[in-house]
């Protein structure tokens, strides 16, 4: 049984606990700092971010991407002090390169996420900061001193605990039991739900849409309201609307009971689609519907436009009614897919509620009920939109608790 004392104990060696042992190593070089991480390596799930390039963050970000009771406030007092700009600077100090795309989304300038991996396991090396693998914590238990840490082999003792430990996916798409240690330290915790993931819906049509890309516009309905709009490239899966566009409306679509309406010609106007369709119609009466869509659509998903309009492809143009015509429009511009709700987190790149953001100091990140215990990253009731909003606030969480340690 390994048994050890030190100043800081970190559980997940993820984005926020690397960010924050470092941090804290800086301020405190002669003081032992472990993190301990369930996982052979620290850093796993960093390297299958962004498609393997890692969206390590977004210029601007601010409070309106991000979700979660009390987020708003939250991410203004931290982002005041550690914003983009500052996570960016402090990553340059330690070697990384990045750039820009032009929807201010920040990668690497190797456009491997291994490279931000690296840099900041060689600060960690040059600090000292001991990683502990295969060390998936079981238990938290209060000492008159402060926190006694324990897994199969190995007893922790420390005053300052930083709990790192994510969602509830972790980045081989397992679930992790990080909640439950969490809770049995009392703390409040709003429901998990999986979010940025594809949405499951019900559509026979889908089968034929399979892997069909569109430019849309994707707005999410619950009870006959707008709730939120987006616009990108929509991916068609066997039995999910998938793509950014629609991860961005998965927080809201995975609780069920609401609709994905997509518009396929989100820059014509309604009146316009009809004088499309009207035009191509009287263009070539005789040709089979079956090649009205040529030069608009994949031929796939013209079809099944057709067909969830009730138009046979080999119905001569000039014989689609007035109804049907509508009916068409109405597909094109406003196509409604009904969402099922969905608790797979297998998919999810992010984790939607968690430790209420009442429970600790907005300031420091430590619990307002337990003394000398940092609660960070994605294990808190916070989540951002798709673009590096999540790996920034993970850095950003894990530098403000490292500076207060
Ligand atoms: C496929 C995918 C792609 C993504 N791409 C992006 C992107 O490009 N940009 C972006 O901003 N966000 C992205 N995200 C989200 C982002 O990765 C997370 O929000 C971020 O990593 C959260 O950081 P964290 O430190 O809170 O948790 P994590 O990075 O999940 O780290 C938690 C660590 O704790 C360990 N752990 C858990 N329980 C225990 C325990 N009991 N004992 C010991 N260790 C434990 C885990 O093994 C893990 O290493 C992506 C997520 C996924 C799944």
């Amino acid at each position: 049984m390994k048994k050890q004392n030190v100043y800081a104990a970190i559980i997940g060696g993820g984005a926020s606990g690397m960010m924050c042992a470092i941090r804290a190593a800086e301020r405190h070089p002669d003081q032992k700092i472990v993190i301990l991480e369930k996982a052979d390596r620290v850093g796993k799930k960093l390297l299958v971010t962004g498609n393997g390039r890692c969206n390590l963050s977004h210029i601007g970000a601010n409070a309106d991407s991000y979700h979660g009771e009390g987020s708003g406030e939250l991410i203004n007092i931290l982002f005041e002090k550690y914003s983009a700009d500052v996570v960016l600077r402090f990553f340059r100090t330690l070697g990384l390169l990045t750039h820009t795309d032009s929807e201010d989304r920040v990668y690497p300038l190797s456009n491997q996420a291994s490279s931000v991996l690296d840099v900041l396991r060689r600060r960690m090396a040059q600090l000292h900061i001991e990683e502990t693998c295969n060390a998936d914590i079981q238990s938290i238990q209060k000492t008159a001193e402060g926190y006694e840490i324990a897994a199969a082999d190995i007893r922790i003792y420390t005053k300052k605990l930083i709990i790192a430990a994510g969602g509830k996916a972790d980045y081989a798409g397992r679930e992790s039991g990080s909640r439950e240690l969490l809770r049995s330290l009392g703390l409040s915790m709003s429901r998990l739900s999986p979010s940025l993931s594809p949405v499951a819906v019900k559509n026979d049509l889908l089968r034929s849409l399979k892997g069909v890309r569109a430019d849309a516009r994707v707005s999410l309905v619950r009870n006959g309201r707008t709730i939120k709009t987006e616009r990108g490239e929509v991916q068609f899966a066997e039995n999910a609307l998938s793509g950014i566009c629609v991860f961005n409306l998965s927080r809201e679509a995975n609780l069920g009971g609401c609709e994905i309406c997509v518009d396929l010609l989100p820059d014509f106007t309604a009146e316009q689609v009809l004088r499309e369709i009207a035009a191509r119609i009287q263009s070539d009466p005789d040709a089979p519907a079956g090649e009205l869509f040529i030069g608009m659509f994949h031929k796939n998903l013209g079809l099944a436009l057709l067909k969830a309009s009730g138009i046979r492809p080999s119905t001569l143009c000039k014989n689609i009614s007035e109804k049907e015509i509508k009916s068409l429009c109405r597909h094109i511009t406003d196509w409604r897919f009904v969402c099922e709700e969905s608790r797979d987190f297998k998919k999810a790149q992010v984790t939607a509620g968690g430790v209420r953001l009442n429970e600790i100091d907005p300031h420091t990140f430590e619990s307002k009920r337990h003394k000398g215990l940092y609660i960070i990253g994605e294990a808190l009731d916070i989540d951002g939109d798709c673009g590096g909003y999540n790996l920034q606030f993970a850095f950003a969480s894990g530098m403000c608790a490292g500076d207060s340690l």
